[in-house]
């Protein structure tokens, strides 16, 4: 039986006949993967702590008919910090939600993997502030999915250094305030929120979180975001809006 070993992060799990589990997990060798993990739910067997949601680990598998079969793991970083605090993880389960239907199965997804794992970090090891970290996230991740927005000057002139500029939704990225169509989808942002977008768009991926922004920032970084996405992608991400409840 021909083996492979992957490494990855457990993007889904769903329980299985008596004690199974089938999960989704994200590889950089073929995207997203479905593995069978037999008996994964006993307490003490070898595949259980594996086998749980945003547990990045390295895999032993066979491939089956239709997927993957587990026959070994080995857990590089659980990420329980994260699985122990309900607001940490309801901004990783809006994360995984976003990856999870967006990468596809079979297709290389090194970047994203890389991504998500420094994402991950952050928000298990650090006080950064969660909404600060997910919108850079989101932003990076339309990127690599092929959907980056015109930041580094304004897309009709090219100017780079106007005090005001706006996002345009509807041409994907900044106009400044000679070029901007009032009636179009625009959006005004602050001098730091140009910047942020500018640096989240090109910085090596290391360094991404490597930067503060003040509250009204991330504000507008959250706006233009979640619309962003939407115009994209084509579906509301909502997890988030339950967290108003433990506000
Ligand atoms: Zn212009």
């Amino acid at each position: 039986m021909a083996y492979v070993n992957y490494k990855g992060i457990v993007l889904k799990e769903v329980n299985t006949g008596e004690a199974d589990k089938i999960i989704t997990v994200l590889t950089a060798e073929e995207g997203k993967i479905s593995i069978a993990a037999k008996n994964a739910r006993r307490a003490k067997n070898s595949l259980s702590s594996g086998t749980q949601l945003l547990c990045y680990s390295s895999y032993m598998l066979f491939k089956g008919k239709e997927l993957y079969n587990m026959s070994s793991c080995e857990v590089i970083e659980s990420n329980y910090e994260i699985r122990n605090d309900i607001v940490k993880l309801t901004y990783c389960s809006h994360i995984l939600e976003l990856i999870s239907d967006n990468v596809q199965e079979g297709e290389p997804a090194e970047s994203v993997l890389q991504l998500l794992l420094n994402t991950l970090y952050v928000i298990s090891k650090t006080n950064r502030s969660l909404e600060f970290v997910t919108r850079v996230f989101e932003l990076r991740l339309m990127s690599l999915l092929g959907y980056e927005p015109h930041v580094i000057s304004c897309i009709h002139c090219n100017k780079t250094d106007d005090e005001k500029m706006f996002f345009d939704l509807d041409n994907s990225g900044l106009v400044c305030s000679e070029c901007v169509n009032k009636r179009g989808r625009i959006y005004p942002l602050l001098p730091g929120t140009v910047k942020a977008l500018k640096y989240i768009m090109l910085i090596n991926p290391q360094k991404l979180y490597s930067f503060s922004l003040s509250e009204e920032n991330i504000k507008e970084l959250s706006t233009i975001s979640k619309k962003y996405i939407k115009e994209h992608l084509g579906k509301e991400y909502n997890k988030l809006d339950y967290l108003k409840y433990y506000k």
